[in-house]
């Protein structure tokens, strides 16, 4: 039903509501409030200013002397004192509201509610609102929503056309899908009770009971959409026995490094997932630098030495490109008779027929590439083993897909995300997991220096240093959106290091806006050391590998999130040499001063990124895209961990029972996980 049905809603509420991406009474109804005022009980000054010194705080007063008014260049100022029942006075101050002048008499008693704040050494109310005692007496205890707003559009218009979509329109709350015996399990509140009291709850109890309902459904149709896909492959026969290759053992005895302890394990156990009875179904996590690729190469070897096809999917093109050159290289090098080939969107239609001829054909033993790996158009003769690397880039749907490609493959899928581990077991729990903790032998930390602009010569000072010796150096600047003044600004600034501090070498410029085979051209000329500067954007982020490079300096890196910071220092530090990692900002705030201390003295992804998640909260953390999961509008990622254990249980239980959701009693929530991704398309259905 469109929002315009709504009593008091116009063509231009409608536009300011789609900006919150509410177009229907139903979506509004699903705009929780994303804070509630609380009209507590009123409390005396003192006790305001002891213990709410810069809270918001109601106290029951009277108005104690005649009202002062001043005017100050910028506003009319009200001014009076207060005083409460024990006698205590306390100031007041209005700003622009001078029509409240009639309603404060000396002797006027009110509520008066507003921030206290301290000025000049003594505290003040400012802006109070008045209310009757009866007027208060009504509020008391209730929690007013407060919803995410939008310029032009106020809280009281929201809160009102919630309120009446709420009462008249029964038909857009949903119908209650959680069987019975799990939501008294759970003691869990029915749905539309908890919709409509997450808006309007008449106590703390009220809200507690309503969001606690909220966030298990959340979590719950996620973790059973997530638990059925992993039912669905540990039932799966492997069609594929893949057995262990001679030639990969002798590969990798010819390797110039030897595996690390972790990387070893994580061989065995891929191969005794590929030779048992089941289907391989498995996650390796390992933060920047771990040596996932290899790991990667081994299992797509024995796949292609038994006679099938590997398919190796990247997030860009460019790592897509790197990866390909990478494989090749390696089997040149180490005479390994198996043809590779890449696949990517921006080739050109004719290049694509030749290579989806060779997949075909079985020409193609391995196929690496972006998402086109997986698309219709790529149809393999015998295709065995899915590979995702940097799996963190590709949301839960595009996992489903690859699940319903080909018959049914082997699939491995590599993240370096570190995410703590039950959210790793919720987001991946289909997934077997391997943990790559150790980097390899002989990797010395990289040092990281946070400094501000004015020392941006110091640090190309240490560049040129690093260049003499025969080393390159990456310059990242942060596009937020590659809108076109940033993109000119990151030209202008390769141009003027170019001409300026690195004039006597080649300075490179990377940025999304390229057109594939220009970034191929500029990404093959820094692996050849034809240019020894790359100015970037983030487009080196994932995966990018250039051992040779040592320094990676970060311009703007207060626009970064700490984890994203650690993915791009893992671009240096790739080889033996000592690697450097400079942080340029010249935010000097308290948060920012943290954020460069915690990336000065931590090296492990996996403690980054919880620091990252306290100070930054999980809303910018786990972005949609990040994890794959659905927005969450109730639950909270990093205060409801306790919630997802028992969404977890609950799935669990229900499973067991009803391992496809089959029984007439959980059709409801069959539907609602169907919905979950129900935007993916024929390939998202997974139940
Ligand atoms: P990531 O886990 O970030 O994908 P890569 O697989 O790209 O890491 O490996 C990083 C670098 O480490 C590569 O240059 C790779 O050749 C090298 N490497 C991988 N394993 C080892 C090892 N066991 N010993 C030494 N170097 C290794
Ligand atoms: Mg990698």
């Amino acid at each position: 039903m469109n929002i315009q049905q709504l009593k008091g809603i116009g063509e231009k509420t409608a536009a300011l509501l789609s900006r919150l991406s509410v177009y229907t009474v139903k979506d509004l109804v699903g705009l929780y409030p994303r804070a509630y005022d609380v009209y507590e009980k009123p409390v005396f000054v003192q006790e305001a200013v002891e213990e709410h010194a810069s809270e918001i705080v109601s106290i029951e007063a009277v108005v104690a002397r005649n009202v002062e008014q001043y005017s100050t260049p910028r506003m009319k100022v009200l001014s009076t004192v207060v005083r409460d029942e024990q006698g205590t006075s306390l100031k007041c101050t209005w700003f622009n509201m001078p029509f409240l002048r009639s309603s404060l008499k000396p002797g006027a008693h009110y509520v008066f509610r507003g921030q206290l704040a301290k000025k000049k050494g003594s505290f003040v109310l400012e802006q109070p609102q008045m209310y009757t005692m009866a007027a208060y007496a009504q509020l008391q205890g209730s929690m007013q929503p407060i919803y995410p707003l939008t310029k032009g559009l106020s809280n009281k218009t929201v809160a009102k056309a919630v309120k009446q979509a709420l009462e008249k329109y029964d038909t857009c709350l949903e119908k209650e899908y959680i069987p019975v015996d799990i939501r008294s399990a759970y003691q869990l509140a029915e749905h539309n009770f908890a919709v409509q009291r997450i808006h309007f709850p008449q106590s703390q109890e009220d809200y507690l009971q309503s969001r606690k309902r909220l966030a298990f459904e959340e979590f719950f149709l996620f973790v059973l959409a997530v638990r059925n896909m992993k039912e669905k492959n540990t039932h799966r026969l492997n069609e594929y026995r893949i057995l262990n290759d001679a030639r990969t053992d002798k590969f990798i005895s010819e390797l110039e490094f030897e595996l690390t302890d972790a990387q070893k394990k994580t061989w065995e156990e891929i191969k005794e997932n590929m030779s048992g009875s089941a289907l391989m179904s498995r996650l390796i996590q390992g933060d920047v630098g771990s040596g996932k690729t290899i790991i990667a190469v081994l299992a797509l070897m024995n796949t292609a030495f038994a006679g099938y096809q590997g398919a190796m999917m990247v997030p860009t093109e460019v790592l897509a490109k790197q990866q390909y050159e990478s494989i090749c290289s390696m089997f040149e090098k180490h005479q390994i008779p198996l043809k590779v080939v890449l696949l990517m969107g921006s080739m050109t239609a004719a290049q694509k027929r030749a290579v989806y001829e060779q997949i075909r054909t079985h020409e193609a033993d391995i196929v690496v590439g972006t998402h086109a790996v997986i698309q219709e158009k790529a149809v393999y003769d015998k295709l065995a083993l899915v590979i995702t690397d940097e799996q963190h880039r590709f949301g839960v749907e595009q996992r489903s897909q690859l699940a319903e490609k080909g018959t049914c493959p082997h699939k491995l899928v590599m993240s370096a995300t570190p995410i703590p581990r039950t959210l790793a077991l919720m987001i991946y729990g289909d997934l077997d997991l391997s943990i790559l903790g150790e980097l390899p032998n002989g990797r010395k930390p990289i040092e990281t220096y946070a400094v501000t602009g004015k020392l941006r010569e110091r640090a190309y000072n240490f560049i040129q240093k690093q260049l003499e010796q025969g080393r390159q150096a990456y310059i990242v600047c942060p596009t937020i959106e590659e809108g076109d003044n940033n993109l000119q600004a990151v030209k202008q600034y390769a141009k003027q290091v170019q001409e300026g501090a690195f004039s006597a070498y080649s300075v490179g410029l990377l940025h999304g806006k390229l057109k594939a085979n220009e970034k191929d051209a500029v990404m093959q000329a820094f692996r050849d050391n034809e240019i020894q500067v790359l100015v970037c954007t983030t487009v080196v982020e994932v995966g990018v590998d250039v051992p040779n490079a040592t320094v990676m300096m970060i311009e703007d890196a207060e626009r970064f999130g700490l984890s994203q910071l650690h993915q791009l220092r893992g671009r240096v530090g790739r080889g033996d040499a000592q690697s450097y990692c400079i942080l340029v900002t010249d935010h000097v705030t308290d948060a920012c001063r943290q954020r460069m201390q915690i990336m000065s003295r931590m090296r492990d992804g996996f403690q980054i990124a919880e620091a990252d998640l306290k100070l930054r909260g999980p809303g910018d953390f786990f972005g949609e895209r990040q994890h794959g999961l659905p927005p969450l509008k109730a639950a909270d990622m990093m205060k409801d961990m306790e919630l997802i254990r028992e969404t977890e249980q609950a799935a669990e239980q229900l499973l067991q029972d009803d391992p496809t959701l089959q029984q007439p009693g959980n059709q409801g929530l069959r539907l609602e996980v169907l919905r979950l991704f129900a935007k993916t398309g024929e390939n998202g259905v997974i139940l």
